[in-house]
């Protein structure tokens, strides 16, 4: 059931210079902006110019500031964030690092900040040759090393910016990393010059409930900390200068509510699951009404790991999220690593085109205990908790990958083990596949990257990689086909799942489930409830028939009465 309100909805949009970008994150803020700045760049390598003693002083009691300041930061976060942090905080004052400053201020006659900067690249080249955990150190030293020379020269420290009061953030981009340690009390919205509708930022803002506008280009370049700006993640404005803040934040798009079971106009269900990271969100996703998971990112619980969590850690972390959903289907997705999501203990080489490389289920090739680990932790959870329990590969691209996770996971006491279907051969072999796995779910970001060989993380790209390509649908289809030959269920788990008309669509070609941040559960059940399902599977055809994305997505909302382009 959907209940709709328009409050505010009339209201006139605000004045103001307004920049356009993609839309990624719903809602509206306005707030000072607090630009992130980008990577540490070494400091010139000047000569000393005062004593020797003042100088060491400087490098010791910077390290301590930095140090101080990033315990305070550990005390107020928890799992993964925290000890990256109290590790970073340790290396800052690590004796090694500050005797080799002091040794090239006063026998290499080095300033400071190049003194501290050299003695923390050395240190760093020594731990790589070391290997094994010590070489994981390395990006420790690096990061105390970019925040020791900022508090030394006064640079903007590297990093998600620390302020007191609430901010927009500005930032080129976020890593993982980055998003793994954002203060969702603090970051009133996010606004990022890269990135595309299925990137990281766009992934983790939507799932924080922050509202965000990404591949801004150039266009906020002139705009410097403090200064007032509205963001409209729903429409992918940035207002600056000036405009009526007041307004801007009153008028906003209907708030939908979504209370269950999801489902078309003459009753076909269609089960409406949320994509969660961690417990809170699965609370949060409970609340919005989500029927159960239809997917847990467990990366974010691994993001920025120096070591891999242990068993006790993971089991409690998937233990949370499976005691927001008691008797309900919670689908665990094993570790996704590679490529955009980067882990720093798996030791995984540089690769040319790593989006092509060793990622998702092929990471397990590296280190298969790893997995083997993680299947059990989950295993142990589920039996604490009365959550029904499925696990699933990322990135499969063949039968016997998908035979092998099917195995590891029967092996780990899980007994209903599926597979994502994100690249065309997962697609066009869904029928073998799906005589092995218990189910599919479709991630149509990464499909529709591999469909159009269209890097996802490339802003400028966003335009070929449009999950609304009928070469993508096509392969929808099919996986839903092989599900049917096979009496599996076929659901979709990527954004495209998130956007309304488009979950018609994937509904009339045949997807049983659809899984999205729990804000978009209201939008997406409104007009799936006002459809029937056999115009469900027309507007399907429609869409199939067309040539390209904007085509079959003009043609499904023209056919799509009770969408208001202005709303969804
Ligand atoms: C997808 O690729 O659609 C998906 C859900 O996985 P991720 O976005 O985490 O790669
Ligand atoms: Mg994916």
């Amino acid at each position: 059931m959907v209940e709709w309100s328009r409050a505010g909805f009339e209201c006139p949009l605000s004045n103001g210079t307004r920049f356009q970008g993609i839309a990624v994150s719903r809602g509206r803020a306005v707030g000072p902006v607090a630009r992130m700045a980008g990577p540490a760049q070494p400091p010139p390598p000047t000569r000393l110019t005062g004593p020797a003693d003042a100088a060491c002083d400087l490098i010791s009691a910077s390290a301590r500031e930095v140090r101080d300041a990033l315990r305070w930061k550990a005390g107020l976060t928890a799992g993964v964030a925290r000890e990256v942090l109290e590790m970073t905080a340790t290396m800052a004052v690590d004796p090694a690092l500050l005797k080799a400053a002091h040794h090239l201020v006063r026998e290499g006659n080095l300033a400071p900040a190049p003194a501290l900067w050299q003695a923390a690249s050395d240190l760093a080249s020594k731990l790589e040759g070391l290997g094994g955990t010590m070489a994981e150190r390395t990006t420790d030293v690096r990061d105390a090393a970019a925040r020791i020379v900022a508090q030394i020269t006064g640079a903007p420290v590297p990093g998600i910016p620390e302020r007191n009061e609430p901010y927009v953030l500005v930032a080129e981009d976020l890593t993982p990393a980055d998003a793994a340690t954002l203060d969702r009390a603090k970051v009133l919205a996010i606004v990022t010059a890269l990135g595309g509708p299925t990137t990281h930022t766009a992934i983790i803002a939507r799932e924080l409930g922050i509202p965000a506008v990404v591949a801004l280009e150039r266009q906020l370049d002139a705009v410097v900390d403090g200064d007032l700006v509205g963001v409209d993640g729903t429409r992918g404005t940035v207002h600056v200068g000036d405009f009526d803040p007041a307004q801007f934040a009153a008028s906003d798009f209907p708030e939908f509510t979504f209370t269950g079971p999801g489902g078309t106009a003459d009753g076909h269900l269609v089960a409406m699951l949320a994509n969660v990271a961690d417990g809170e969100g699965a609370r949060a996703a409970a609340a919005a009404g989500a029927e159960g998971i239809g997917l847990l990112r467990t990366e974010i619980c691994f993001a920025d790991a120096v070591r891999e969590p242990s068993l006790e850690q993971q089991e409690e972390a998937y233990g949370e999220v499976f005691a927001a959903f008691p008797g309900r289907k919670v689908v665990v997705r094993t570790l996704d690593a590679g490529a955009d999501k980067p882990m720093r203990f798996l030791h995984q080489v540089p690769e040319t085109n790593p989006a092509l490389g060793v990622r998702g289920f092929r990471t397990a090739n590296l280190d298969r205990p790893v997995l083997v680990r993680q299947l059990t932790a989950i295993a142990r959870a589920a039996t604490a908790h009365t959550a029904d329990v499925w696990v699933m590969a990322p990135m499969v691209s063949t039968v016997a990958e998908a035979e092998e996770f099917v195995r590891l996971a029967h092996e780990a006491g899980l007994a209903t083990a599926g597979v994502m279907v994100e690249v065309p051969s997962a697609a066009l072999n869904a029928g073998p596949i799906l005589a092995r796995a218990a189910f599919a779910s479709i991630g149509t970001n990464d499909l529709t990257q591999y469909t159009l060989a269209a890097d996802r993380t490339i802003g400028q790209l966003g335009a070929i990689a449009n999950s609304w390509d009928p070469a993508v649908l096509r392969l929808v289809e099919f996986t839903c086909r092989g599900g049917a030959q096979q009496d599996r269920p076929v659901g979709v788990c990527g954004e495209a799942a998130a956007d309304p008309a488009l979950a018609v669509v994937l509904v009339g070609l045949g997807v049983s489930s659809l899984s999205m941040s729990a804000r978009a559960l209201g939008p997406v059940s409104a007009v799936l409830s006002r459809t029937a399902f056999a115009e469900c599977e027309r507007l399907a055809g429609l869409a199939l028939g067309c040539e390209c994305a904007a085509d079959a997505r003009a043609v499904v909302r023209a056919n799509l009465a009770v969408l208001d382009e202005s709303v969804l």
